[in-house]
């Protein structure tokens, strides 16, 4: 057996790659900075807030800085804990939905949402929910700031069975909330974890009781408190979701830790639990084959690319998910897309703004290849041939623009921007074949996302743009059988110029950039129309 085959089960089994979801102010920073500190990572873990921090100084490009001070230094952290290897993903973390976050999460195995114990559910963790059901991964619920006061637990749980349509199961239960907030109670182990507000939260080591009932218990608590408990306890008892392991891998249920991020307090419960439950990498699919993360051949896909990552040295970073297989320094290995055989070099992690060279990597983590590989979003890099994962979602676009270059000698760099920033999936292109002039239409999901490419183009390549929004916020791909029945467009006419495609005065054609046809609406009522009609 080759060392990789026998090391392969070991290194994989041991692994946990997660992304942490949440709706801004919810808590993720802290959390995950609290998680570092489990990893041994101390010293790094100040530098989360020290660059949310910085961040929020920045003030014209506030959000804009936001969204890149998180992607541009931390895309995944990875640290050992208890013989766990634990890769952590960054979700970039702005208020608008965009592409990015979709994509990061199409590399992850489990999801941990953070939710503020105040506010409940929130818009944000809701899209970002929908996204990991979609794909069936498992959902970790974490309630935060319960040193706050705090919505009543029940009623919490409730909320995520209602709106989300997920069974929760409480795997700890909060003893109080606000000033009243005295610990939890775990509810597997019996024991007692006591809270104390201490600067930082000192740990106490957890109390081994008997059950609720247990005298220290009563002691801790007011007696108010402690009778809201138990009641809601028994109610658990009675109705409750019970935790099944196979439905929580499967996505269905979600085991809910109780905690405050800030004080510390549950995080290493969340931890260990998550750590416990999480599934390891799972096989993927590459047409109707299953590639099995210990099998020996290398195998793995790229789910970001960022250009400029340091602006000194204009370098560009594909990251890479493993999804079988070892990867090695230098080993080679073919893009499926392309055919071509490449040497994957100049391999690195990236954590904080730290770098350090990837000598070896197994299924589940992140390696980041820096240079000018000719890699696009999507691509699969595999040693052996013929494999392709189709991970990547493309997402219908609600927004569009024209990008106008405003400086003509410019035009190089503006093109040569835009290109980069196209295959970084910033954007999606469109082309409309009536256009009298070829400025180029952008498609986005969110608004956020032409910001995003604006301010790149200006401050990475010297580039002057004006983007010019176009009226259309639906798209529907045109699918004809029959290559011959595709729309045939006639210059100079503007909508629809196939006879037997009929549509309002505010559609028109055009094609993505694979040279599909697409629909472009103004509103539901021409795409009702349309598809009444055609
Ligand atoms: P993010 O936007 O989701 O990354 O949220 P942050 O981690 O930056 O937290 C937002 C705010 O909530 C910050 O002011 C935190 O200090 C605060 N916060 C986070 N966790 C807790 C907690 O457990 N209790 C309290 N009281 N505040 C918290």
């Amino acid at each position: 057996m080759s060392e990789v085959a026998a090391k392969a089960p070991h290194e994989v089994s041991r692994r946990r790659t997660f992304a942490i979801i949440s709706h801004p102010d919810a808590g993720k920073t802290t959390l995950t900075e609290k998680l570092l500190l489990y990893g041994g990572a101390v010293q790094l873990a100040g530098s989360v807030t020290a660059r949310k921090n910085q961040r929020a100084t920045t003030s014209d490009w506030m959000e804009l800085e936001k969204q890149r001070g998180i992607s541009v230094s931390s895309t995944v952290l990875q640290f050992e804990y208890k013989d766990c290897v634990v890769n952590l993903l960054d979700t970039p973390g702005h208020k608008d939905f965009s592409e990015d976050t979709y994509r990061v999460l199409t590399a992850v195995d489990a999801a941990v949402m953070v939710i503020d114990a105040g506010k409940g559910i929130e818009s944000q963790t809701l899209k970002l929910f929908e996204v990991c059901r979609r794909r069936g991964v498992p959902i970790f619920t974490f309630m935060n700031k319960l040193d706050r006061p705090a919505r009543p637990p029940l009623e919490l749980l409730d909320e995520l069975e209602r709106v989300l349509g997920i069974a929760a199961c409480p795997m700890n239960w909060p003893l109080g909330d606000g000033v009243d907030f005295k610990g939890v109670f775990d509810r597997e182990s019996n024991q007692v974890h006591l809270f104390e507000r201490t600067v930082g939260g000192k740990f106490r080591a957890p109390v081994n009781v008997k059950g609720i009932e247990d005298d220290s218990v009563r002691d801790a608590l007011p007696p108010l408190v402690y009778q809201r408990v138990c009641d809601e306890l028994d109610l658990l008892e009675g109705g409750g979701s019970p935790f099944d392991f196979d439905q929580v891998r499967k996505g269905q249920l979600s085991p809910v830790f109780y905690g405050s991020a800030m004080n510390n307090f549950g995080v290493q419960m969340m931890l260990d639990g998550f750590l416990k439950i999480a599934p390891p990498p799972a096989p993927r699919m590459s047409g109707d084959q299953f590639i099995e993360p210990a099998s020996p051949n290398f195998s793995g896909f790229v789910f970001k690319i960022q250009a400029n990552m340091n602006p000194k040295h204009r370098d560009r970073v594909a990251f890479i998910r493993i999804v079988s297989g070892c990867f090695q320094r230098d080993m080679s290995a073919t893009n499926t897309r392309t055919g071509t055989r490449m040497r994957l070099g100049n391999s690195q992690r990236l954590f904080a703004q730290e770098r350090e060279t990837v000598n070896e990597a197994w299924a589940g983590d992140v390696v980041g290849l820096v240079g000018n590989y000719d890699l696009q979003i999507g691509d699969t890099l595999s040693e052996e041939a013929g494999i392709k994962f189709d991970e990547m979602p493309t997402f219908p676009p609600e927004c569009f623009a024209y990008l106008h270059n405003e400086n003509t000698s410019k035009f190089k760099r503006f093109r040569e921007g835009l290109d980069q920033l196209l295959k970084e999936g910033v954007a999606q292109p469109f082309e409309l074949p009536d256009a009298a002039v070829r400025v180029p239409l952008l498609g986005a999901v969110g608004p956020l996302q032409f910001d995003v490419l604006k301010y790149r183009l200006e401050s990475e390549y010297n580039a002057e743009v004006r983007l010019e929004f176009a009226p259309w916020s639906l798209v529907r791909w045109i699918k004809e059988k029959n290559p011959e029945d595709a729309p045939k467009p006639v210059r100079g006419q503007v909508g629809p110029s196939r006879p037997n495609l009929v549509a309002s005065y505010d559609t028109t054609l055009a094609q993505d950039v694979h040279g599909n046809w697409v629909a472009l609406f103004g509103d539901k009522v021409s795409l009702g129309y349309f598809e009444s009609k055609n």
